[in-house]
């Protein structure tokens, strides 16, 4: 499958900019993630670029090269402006919603979506030159207002134009049903010299779902580090273990380990063989979903050792925790986490009653308000739910998280899944909930 590339504008066209942003920045930026990883994650396809640097080309000059080459598909990469905020993609608007390319407009639309953290503004029809003006199915995307405060934060941070690279190429590898590269598992990369001791493997990561750990491999790869993904039955678990190297001397092992940290992934470990099960267990397979096991009082009373002032949520959780089957008592943990002990230094206020820090992205952005303490847990469990699990939500209480449709359902079934997605780059963010939940276990 050829795929025509197209970071918008370029060269003596800069596009929209606003708040420090130049949209011909973040459109190269994006494109030339989704070219590594459809390379690096897909078989099957072939990129090219409209242009791979800061260059001028005309939108003639654009389509008449992608009907030249034969493309099979057009995808142009776009920032919009002019007051608004969130995510649309067009497609030309003399097609039918029943079209081919319409087809392809569903499948990456709703790709991109669940990735992007954006609100959805909709999928649309319009005349631009380089839908009207290609042979092939053509797709045009807009990510984001690049005067709107909220989405330019996102878009100054590498890990959102990344996983809005990787909607876009999860969109077309699923559009063209691309086969997923198949990485060799340890047992197959027999070395021509096996070494005599132990092979300490560095490992960057421990998923239960493949796409998580497919991520986590893209983003070492644009930091220049190469991995791969090696499947681990662990108590009669598949876990996707992403590997960075594997060195018969632990010195080079620690110090890749030491780049991976660098990295941003602050969790890399090393193990020599048959030493890593009790590590992944210890660490990534505490779910979301299961009994609490804290007292209301146990809770309260360890807010309370921190911050004499923290407000009594101990009943809140542990009874709506029950309600929902959510570990309420680690989800304490993550409000304590979230709110700094109930200090709110963070974008959030105390009067908000947002304990989970929901809708509160960056740059300032204050988030979520509930009219009480309990809405406020009420709408902190009802988001984990939503990345717990795909069953529908229970009905006794409305619904009150503003994002809970939002989450791509199930996507996070454990707490360290939730990095990168509850926080973004958020690299041990479930992990700093746990260890607190440690800290809340032994003090009692
Ligand atoms: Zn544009």
């Amino acid at each position: 499958m050829k795929l025509y590339l197209d970071p918008g504008h370029g060269g003596s066209d800069p596009g929209a900019s606003s708040n420090g942003l130049t949209e011909k920045e973040i459109t190269l930026d994006i494109a030339l993630r989704i070219r590594t990883i459809l390379e690096s994650l897909f078989d099957g396809v072939e990129v090219r670029l409209s242009r791979t640097g800061d260059t001028t080309k005309s939108l003639r000059q654009r389509t008449d090269e992608a009907n030249a080459w034969g493309a099979d598909f057009y995808l142009s990469i776009h920032i919009n402006a002019g007051g608004g905020t969130g995510y649309e993609d067009y497609i030309y608007n003399g097609l039918s919603d029943s079209s081919r390319t319409a087809n392809y407009q569903d499948t990456i639309h709703a790709e991109v979506v669940k990735l992007n953290q954006l609100s959805d503004r909709g999928q649309k029809k319009a005349n631009f030159h380089v839908l009207r003006e290609t042979v092939m199915d053509a797709l045009l995307s807009e990510n984001g207002f690049i005067d709107n405060p909220q989405d330019a934060a996102l878009m100054k941070q590498a890990a959102w134009r990344q996983n809005v690279a990787h909607g876009h190429a999860n969109g077309v590898a699923k559009a063209f049903n691309l086969p997923s590269k198949v990485n060799d598992s340890p047992q197959t990369r027999t070395p021509e010299t096996a070494p005599s001791g132990p092979l300490y493997k560095v490992i960057a990561g421990s998923f239960q779902t493949r796409a998580n750990a497919d991520n986590r491999v893209a983003f070492l790869r644009s930091k220049g580090i190469e991995s791969f993904v090696v499947t681990a039955m662990i108590n009669g678990q598949t876990w996707y273990r992403v590997q960075a190297g594997a060195f018969s001397s632990r010195a080079n092992a620690e110090t890749r380990i030491a780049e991976v940290k660098r990295a941003g992934i602050g969790d890399a470990f090393s193990d020599s063989d048959g030493e890593a099960n009790g590590t992944v267990r210890n660490t990534n397979n505490h779910t979301i979903l299961g009994p609490t096991l804290l007292s209301v009082e146990q809770m309260n009373q360890y807010a309370k050792s921190n911050n004499p002032s923290s407000p009594e949520l101990g009943n809140f959780y542990k009874t709506l925790g029950e309600y929902y089957g959510i570990r309420g008592d680690v989800a304490f943990a993550q409000a304590l986490h979230e709110t700094n002990y109930f200090r709110y230094t963070g974008d959030v206020r105390s009067g908000q009653n947002n304990f989970a820090g929901i809708g509160a992205t960056g740059g300032g952005n204050r988030g979520a308000s509930f009219g009480t303490p309990e809405e406020g847990v009420l709408a902190h469990l009802q988001h984990l739910y939503a990345y717990a699990t795909t069953a529908p939500l229970p009905t006794d209480y409305d619904l009150v998280d503003p994002r809970f449709h939002l989450v791509q359902r199930g996507s996070a079934p454990t707490w360290t899944e939730l990095n990168g997605k509850w926080a973004v780059p958020g690299d041990n963010y479930g992990q700093s909930i746990l260890n607190l939940y440690e800290r809340m276990v032994n003090s009692v």
